[in-house]
């Protein structure tokens, strides 16, 4: 497989393992109406979205350079990161006033025990997404998905 390909593959898989770890704890949001869980599901999903402008960038950047752009699309990964960043951005303001809505009008939160189930669907949700990114990352010399690996890690 060729690096960008092997790049791009590890989006995929990273984006599919993100979704699912936010759906799954999006199910138990809506049945135990915990705002903390709330916000660790934005943010799951938001970095789960982060992998739309990443692959966005991988696969411009595979044609290469041209005449016209002698450095090939490489700076369209820059403008991934201004993205990316914005994603991160939006979900934390997003999360945060959920947390401030629930703080002024505090509600009963059920089913705790599958708060706490969703919380380790969480960390394992990210520590296998850390380890994959990292892995991969280190496979094809991509310092920006071991940085991504380490975030995941950090998130779990
Ligand atoms: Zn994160």
């Amino acid at each position: 497989m060729v690096t960008s390909e092997k790049g791009m593959w590890a989006i995929k898989w990273s984006f599919a393992g993100l979704l699912m770890t936010a759906l799954l704890q999006a199910a138990v949001v809506l049945v135990s109406g915990s705002v903390a869980l709330l916000s660790d599901t934005i943010h799951n999903l938001g970095d789960a979205a982060t992998a739309v402008p990443l692959g966005v960038a991988f696969a411009l950047a595979r044609p290469g350079a041209s005449r016209r752009f002698t450095y090939g699309y490489g700076r369209v990964e820059d403008l991934a990161g201004v993205i990316v960043v914005l994603i991160v951005l939006f979900s934390a303001l997003a999360a945060g006033y959920g947390a401030m809505v629930r703080f002024f009008d505090p509600q009963p939160v059920a089913f705790l025990w599958a708060v706490v189930a969703a919380s380790l669907v969480g960390f394992l949700g990210n520590e296998m997404v850390a380890v994959f990114r990292i892995r991969v990352g280190r496979e094809i010399e991509s310092a920006a998905l071991v940085a991504d690996g380490h975030h995941a890690r950090t998130d779990g």
